[in-house]
């Protein structure tokens, strides 16, 4: 039987040579819809030698004729996006709203990585000596191994096409299994626009194996990986012992500092939604919510009051405001985390269980009274809880929140300049977000500090990560 979703290698579609497969379940229902088929050491070879060809003819492709391509994909995406939202949907279970705008975005990303494609050029320095000059040439680095998650399957997997396909690179990404569908769906409309076949590859796999056997390929040149912190460390580990470079975009926990200035209302409201959103699945999510003691009451009374009324629901419904959790994984780390709370002393202000027994729900919560040794101030939750912890002593709070190994985002509310600069100055995170939510347009880049990651995504440094320099002295 044929699977519904193939591996994606030198412009065919096919089986795994090994025949195996995996279900493919959908979030909202526990249904399994369809399956994924898993690549062999022998497919894997076989996308490696694809693009290895496909890197000679794509680099050749001039940059003008690359990015005119890039944003024809972008384009093809965006006529498609009633069709390629139920495949989002279906798959990782946000609602469909949600779904159209992250498509949307993935095109915006593609769009963007064609434009800075346009923009390459290299530059010439005077040598010391008379008639010496030397030129500083960028080129692409080489096949590129991707390594993207379920959350965002396509917009954090558009990011690293946009800027490998832009910069000349060849592809091969290895989407979650849990997921499938949005990034093949990228990468045809990739294929349709006219990026040469063997130039991407969609493979799905063992990630240990797939990851093990890429990373080391001699054809491989560079990784780039968007996941949790421990994967993240497992292979940049295992690409230093072979000296590749690596793009890491890892978890966070985002503390919100919440001054006692704004109004309550109008901040818990801004951040139920930014909290909320794909169920808490997000890098960038709100996390740990400090909030002035004198507005805390205020504050966490409309929090709970907006959380609890959240439509939690199938996302393929129109009226539903917050889809399932993505894999049931998440279900038992959210129960966990909750509980670990509430037996250490934390009150469970809403929320705190699984709703229904059919799909990943879980009720949007929201905890109070968290003693400083729970695990959900520690671990990433991932997921849609919200401690909110009242604070008096900025100091004393401003250390708590820096306290963790993450920095990747972070959130200020005040309306007073001199204590927002003093905040936005002591935040250890590469992402500091005022007086508003957080999400990532392709025009800026963006990372993360301390263990959250390794390099940034986006900006006018998008191609960056997927070339090399090669210095030229001519004397
Ligand atoms: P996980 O750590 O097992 O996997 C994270 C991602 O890495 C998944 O997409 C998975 O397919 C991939 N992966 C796992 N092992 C791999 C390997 N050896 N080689 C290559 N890829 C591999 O955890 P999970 O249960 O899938 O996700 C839970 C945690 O992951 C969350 O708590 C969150 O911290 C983190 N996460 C972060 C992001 C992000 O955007 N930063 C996205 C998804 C998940």
């Amino acid at each position: 039987m044929t699977s519904m979703f193939q591996l994606l290698i030198d412009g065919t579609s096919r089986e795994g040579s090994e025949g195996k497969t995996v279900p493919v379940v959908n979030p909202a229902t526990g249904e399994t819809f369809g399956d994924v088929a898993y690549a062999s050491a022998r497919d894997l070879d076989e996308a490696l030698s694809a693009a290895t060809r496909g890197l000679m003819s794509w680099q050749a492709v001039p940059p003008w004729e690359r990015g005119r391509i890039l944003k024809d994909a972008a384009r093809r995406l965006r006529d498609d996006i009633d069709r390629i939202a139920h495949v989002i949907t279906r798959e990782q279970g946000k609602p469909l709203a949600e779904a159209r705008v992250e498509i949307e975005r993935s095109a915006d990303f593609l769009e963007w990585g064609g434009e800075e494609a346009r923009r390459i050029a290299g530059r010439i320095v005077p040598g010391r000596a008379p008639g010496q000059r030397i030129e500083i040439q960028p080129h692409p680095i080489g096949v590129v191994a991707a390594f993207t998650p379920w959350n965002f399957s396509m917009a954090l997997a558009a990011k690293k096409f946009a800027g490998a396909l832009g910069a000349g690179c060849s592809i091969i990404c290895k989407p979650s299994q849990e997921t499938p569908g949005s990034v093949i769906e990228m990468a045809r409309a990739l294929l349709a626009a006219g990026v040469h076949p063997a130039a991407i590859a969609v493979v799905f796999g063992e990630a240990d194996q797939v990851s093990t056997q890429l990373i080391h390929a001699p054809e491989v040149a560079k990784i780039t990986f968007t996941g949790s912190i421990p994967i993240g460390k497992r292979l940049a580990a295992a690409a230093g012992a072979v000296m590749k470079p690596v793009t890491m975009e890892l978890g966070g926990h985002a503390p919100v500092i919440v001054c006692g200035d704004v109004d309550p209302e109008a901040t818990a409201e801004l951040l139920v939604e930014a909290k909320f959103m794909n169920a808490g699945q997000i890098c960038l999510c709100p996390s740990r919510f400090f909030v002035e003691a004198s507005i805390a009451e205020r504050f966490t009374a409309r929090f709970v009051e907006l959380a609890a009324a959240l439509r939690v629901g199938d996302g393929a419904d129109p009226e539903t405001q917050m889809g399932p959790l993505a894999n049931e994984r998440r279900v038992a780390a959210i129960a966990g985390l909750v509980e670990d709370a509430r037996t250490r002393g934390a009150t469970i202000l809403t929320g705190g269980r699984r709703i229904g027994e059919r799909g990943n729900f879980y009720a949007p919560t929201v905890l109070t009274d968290v003693p400083p040794d729970a695990a959900i101030l520690h671990e990433e939750p991932f997921g849609p809880v919200a401690p909110i912890l009242p604070f008096t002593d900025e100091a004393a709070m401003l250390a708590q929140a820096n306290g963790l190994e993450f920095g990747l985002s972070s959130y200020v509310f005040t309306r007073d300049e001199a204590r927002l600069r003093r905040l936005v100055d002591a935040l250890r995170y590469g992402v500091v977000g005022v007086n508003g939510g957080l999400t990532h347009q392709p025009e800026a880049p963006l990372g993360g500090w301390k263990e959250s990651g390794i390099d940034t995504e986006g900006g006018i440094e998008i191609l960056d990560p997927y070339q090399i320099t090669k210095h030229v002295n001519l004397q």
